[in-house]
């Protein structure tokens, strides 16, 4: 199903060429048509699907339709985001469909200031991004009014209620005056989603479609077996040899991201940072960095990365399995999106064995290990033997930590013992 088909202005489906978009993508190919005749929409789908443009495109659509003059401070579409960093980007994406037409879209969140927000809401706007905590402060300043907005859109939804998000959501909800067409995107149900989807969406149609998720065709998964203490030289090895050019490597907490930026950086290859402790303004930087190239690979931790989309991104590497298999499939929708190739490569050490099973469960597919020459990891039969020669420590019940070791000095005692009695006959 081709953009053009689905009634589409020309302009609008000139930039979608631009983007590279062709063919509208299964949740595209449910939400659109129904968001084009009104309908309020409740979609199960996660990032990677083509949700936004699901979304915005029967906005836009409907904004060129029906143009209005814009109203200081005011705006017809609200798009609400749980997080900076999505909000951006959703803003960013319209930002590309709208291109040739005089829609005029902004974003406001927390971490920027709220002065330049202050200005772009003055002037008043067709399409509104917003975490719903700085839309809440904006509102009680009276920067901006949205009682009268005509679109308003939940992207990831469940997200926004787990992040205690729900009074700002009612308090914004008490101001509509309008009984704006509601799109609700989530990608988990629960009874806070349903409560709130039964309260504010009217007969709402619903609609799912799988994730792309670690299952998709496009991925192809590997796992390096790897003694932890040498993956960084893995990694650095791997980017270097193999030449890869864009990679997101995740790790499990901020500290082993900061070690491993630094030795990247000393192996000579450019990393930046994307973890929680870093400022929203340092984050954006790191991520324009890595998504221009300027940086080849990111290390980002779960919680940071959480909802980016960075276009065609080729690399997503768990340099520390994930402690929720789940969190593997989040972490490797990050590649093989909308039908492109990806790679899901995960340095897994000894300790984290079990781990990549419950991964392997989860996704239904066994994952091929290699052992790249020269990274070995220690023998197993070795580190066996060594244990049991370790000298054994007792409990004060008399349990031992060695039961082999425990074993051989019963035996000599034994010996000893029958030696002693041999002598005194
Ligand atoms: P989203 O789920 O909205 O974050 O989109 C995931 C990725 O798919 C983004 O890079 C979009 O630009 C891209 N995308 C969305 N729709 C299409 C499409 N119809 N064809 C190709 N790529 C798309």
């Amino acid at each position: 199903m081709s953009f053009s088909s689905q009634g589409f202005s020309k302009e609008v489906v000139q930039a979608l060429t631009e983007c590279g978009y062709e063919k509208l993508t299964p949740i595209q190919q449910a939400a659109i048509p129904l968001a084009r005749k009104g309908h309020d929409i409740l979609a199960n789908a996660q990032t990677g699907t083509g949700k936004t443009a699901a979304f915005a495109l029967p906005i836009i659509q409907q904004l060129l339709n029906q143009p209005k003059v814009r109203v200081r401070s005011r705006t017809r579409a609200l798009i609400l985001a749980p997080t900076r960093e999505l909000a951006a980007q959703i803003a960013e994406n319209i930002e590309q469909y709208t291109k040739y037409t005089n829609l005029k879209v902004a974003a406001i969140y927390g971490g920027n200031k709220m002065s330049s927000q202050v200005r772009s809401l003055e002037q008043g706007l067709d399409i509104l991004v917003a975490t719903p905590g700085r839309l809440s402060e904006h509102m009680e300043l009276r920067n901006v009014n949205v009682d009268s907005i005509e679109f308003l859109v939940f992207d990831e939804a469940d997200r926004m209620l787990d992040m205690g998000f729900i009074n700002a959501i009612r308090n914004i909800m008490m101001t509509v005056k309008t009984s704006p067409q509601i799109m609700m995107f989530s990608a988990t149900t629960s009874t806070q989603m349903n409560l709130l989807s039964n309260d504010i969406l009217r007969k709402p149609k619903r609609i799912s479609v799988d994730r792309e998720n670690a299952t998709a065709d496009t991925v192809a998964h590997v796992v390096y077996v790897v003694d932890e203490k040498r993956k960084h030289e893995l990694l650095s090895e791997l980017i270097g040899k193999k030449n890869w050019k864009q990679v997101l490597v995740f790790v499990n907490y901020k500290e082993n991201a900061n070690m491993l930026v630094k030795e990247l950086k000393l192996d000579g290859i450019k990393a930046v940072l994307c973890h929680g402790d870093k400022a929203q303004s340092a984050r954006r930087r790191a991520l324009d960095e890595f998504k221009e190239g300027k940086a080849r690979v990111m290390v980002a931790t779960d919680v940071a990365a959480r909802g980016l989309d960075i276009v065609d991104l080729p690399h997503v590497i768990n340099y520390d399995m994930p402690f929720l298999a789940e969190d593997y499939v989040h972490r490797i929708g990050r590649t093989g999106r909308a039908g492109k190739k990806g790679n899901a490569i995960s340095f897994v050490s000894r300790e984290e064995e079990l781990s990549l099973v419950q991964v392997e469960s989860l996704i239904g597919q066994r994952i091929h290990r290699v052992i790249l020459d020269g990274y070995e990891p220690t023998n197993r039969d070795a580190l066996v033997q060594k244990m049991h020669n370790k000298p054994a420590f007792k409990d004060r019940k008399g349990r031992t930590n060695n039961p082999s070791a425990d074993q051989a000095s019963a035996e000599r005692r034994a010996r000893l013992r029958s030696a002693i009695k041999n002598k005194k006959s």
